[in-house]
């Protein structure tokens, strides 16, 4: 219901009172972009001035960006370590920030092998549940009557460690969901979940999925929305659906809960909602029992308007998947966060993937951009501010945060899409990092997707996609060669793709790398023929669980591009199927412009 009394948006008509508030402030952050940047600097620089770190570059009380940029140095978490480590240990002293540390939010990011510890203060999570506080009313502009439903999110904790100096160090997201403004958030019919706060923050990651998902069928035909928050979480769920429906059913058909589920906290909220329901069972296992889960989603779920899921960057890969899964439905990525800060969100939530933008909430952190240039950069390199993008241009992401980053690489490539008023649209192109080199060849995240989708394509033919993948820099034979894994769909009961398809999918593959790769396979000799090992279904899942028993978290986990720890590689070639090399060269010819 759009309400005439209230202020009109920019963006579009308001469903109510909150939203109308909700977008103005969105309006007013992106209007006046560059004005609440330089205050955010200031206010970030003014109380922070007497931290160790501010002092130690002889700021004097400055809070001026012109200041800031000739004293502050740009920074990598490498050059932080040392004062994250103290703070880790127990040193209260103001070291980076003057607000005490509260604990550490652990990034999938690595360094040295080891999750990055990123400091966070209390309020900043004021900041990111004002940032939470914008997506619904966002998303009903674009989607009527989500206040007359539910959403199905699969939502997680992991369990968290405590630094030698007794901080707290978990992911952002256990820390949210932990947290008051998440566990005693008012009611908000826009807002209303079918997995109840007691199975989120069950650490337990199958008694949580198992109550999530029955809370999830009990509720099937008021679910409007579904999601989690990277599409492998989802399609995690569906593959625990897949493995699980039956006990599922019988619970259902028996108002009963799985002994396996023993959380006592749980154990009482179900018992408020577990009933009896032989026609629910009886359509869940006519449904499930089917050969074929094309759009298993809306068959379970037929109210469902769209996925609520990120498939930018490296999720980009599941979109087919989530096709199959949901007939194809909307996928809305809503926001752009990490564990050092959260950025901003997307002003046109039922966009295609390939068109996401995301906006920086100026409000968020002082965010500065590194232009990403083939061409050398200038020493000491310009950052230009956020007001100051091109768009069609491509920027690393620098930012300084309440909490005390300064001048941080987050890592993340971002092109300037658009402008909304004043303020920057962004689309996510990739995290900045090298997959895979044997030579003098350097192969990225993006390179390595395109190359797999477009081998992929071959294999349409025989009704198999590729569902999950990752790469290894085989070098222990000379020349090294780039090893690729791939676990394969069958839509239907076909025999696969034959030996013959799988080499012209490793040419093509090689066909798709960078030239400097072509070359170093072609002219020097100094890369061997790639090579597909093909393994079996539901190794991915394997890999993962792996990674969550060694302390990963289900939500923020993503598979590796690339792995190089052995007990992964070992697992993957335990499970392989069948290998199979590039019969012959890709294409090379010298770059005729350079000569
Ligand atoms: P973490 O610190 O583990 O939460 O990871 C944060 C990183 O995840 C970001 O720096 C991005 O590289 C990636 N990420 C977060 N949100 C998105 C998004 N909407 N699209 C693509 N990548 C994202």
């Amino acid at each position: 219901m759009a309400v005439d009394s209230i202020l009109s948006s920019p963006l579009g008509p308001p469903a109510c009172e909150k939203d109308a508030k909700a977008l103005q402030f969105i309006e007013e952050m992106t209007r006046n972009a560059d004005s609440v940047q330089e205050n955010v600097l200031a206010q970030i620089l003014r109380r922070n001035a007497d931290t160790e770190y501010l002092r130690s570059f002889n700021l004097d009380g400055a809070t001026d960006r012109e200041t800031f940029k000739s004293k502050i140095p740009m920074v990598t978490y490498e050059d932080l370590q040392p004062f994250i480590q103290r703070i880790a240990d127990g040193d209260r002293s103001p070291i980076l920030s003057s607000h005490p540390v509260s604990e550490f939010l652990t990034s999938s990011g690595t360094s040295a092998g080891e999750r990055k510890l990123m400091p966070t203060i209390k309020e900043e999570l004021d900041r990111r549940q004002l940032l939470y506080s914008l997506l619904m009313p966002v998303m009903n502009l674009y989607v009527n009557g989500l206040d007359k439903g539910k959403g199905l999110y699969f939502l997680f904790i992991k369990s968290e460690t405590k630094t030698p100096g007794g901080l707290l160090a978990r992911p952002v997201l256990t820390s949210y969901y932990k947290s008051d403004h998440f566990k005693t958030r008012p009611h908000d019919p826009y807002n209303v979940y079918t997995s109840p706060n007691e199975a989120i923050l069950c650490p337990d990651s199958f008694q949580s999925m198992y109550t999530q998902m029955l809370c999830g069928l009990y509720d099937r035909l008021q679910v409007l929305r579904v999601g989690a928050v990277f599409a492998s979480g989802l399609l995690r769920a569906i593959r625990f659906l897949q493995l699980n429906w039956r006990q599922l059913a019988d619970d259902i058909r028996a108002g009963s809960l799985n002994p396996k589920v023993t959380d006592p906290d749980i154990v009482t909220c179900m018992a408020r909602i577990l009933r009896p329901d032989p026609e629910l069972a009886d359509f869940i296992v006519s449904e499930c029992s089917k050969e074929k889960w094309e759009r298993i989603i809306t068959r379970i779920w037929p109210n469902t308007k769209y996925l609520d899921v990120i498939v930018t960057g490296a999720m980009a890969q599941y979109i087919p998947t989530l096709d199959y899964y949901s007939g194809g439905l909307p996928k809305a990525c809503t926001m752009y966060a990490s564990s050092e800060c959260y950025f901003g969100l997307n002003l046109n939530p039922m966009s295609k993937p390939s068109e996401v933008s995301y906006t920086i909430m100026p409000n968020m952190a002082y965010f500065e951009f590194l232009p990403h240039e083939a061409a050398p950069a200038p020493v000491p390199p310009q950052l230009v501010d956020l007001a100051d993008v091109e768009v069609g241009k491509e920027y690393e992401l620098v930012i300084t945060t309440y909490a005390g980053l300064y001048r941080y690489h987050v890592g993340d490539i971002l092109r300037v899409t658009g402008f909304h008023n004043a303020a920057p649209q962004f689309q996510f192109v990739r995290r900045k990092n090298v997959l895979l080199s044997i030579d003098s060849d350097k192969t990225d995240e993006a390179e390595l997707q395109a190359a797999v989708e477009s081998a992929s394509r071959l294999l349409k033919g025989c009704e198999t996609s590729v569902v999950e993948y990752t790469s290894y820099a085989d070098t222990a034979t000379i020349p090294g060669h780039y090893v690729v894994y791939w676990e394969l769909l069958a839509r239907e009961a076909t025999a696969g793709p034959t030996g013959e398809v799988m080499e012209r999918c490793c040419l093509e593959m090689e066909e798709c790398l960078n030239s400097v790769y072509r070359q170093c396979r072609v002219a020097d000799g100094s890369i061997g023929a790639l090579e597909i090992r093909v393994v079996r279904n539901g190794t991915f899942e394997e890999l993962m669980d792996y990674a969550i028993s060694r302390g990963a978290s289900i939500n923020q986990y993503k598979v590796p591009r690339c792995v190089t720890f052995t007990p992964i590689t070992e697992l993957l070639d335990s499970r392989v199927l069948s290998t199979h090399f590039s019969p012959s060269l890709p294409h090379w010819a010298p770059d005729r412009r350079r000569s």
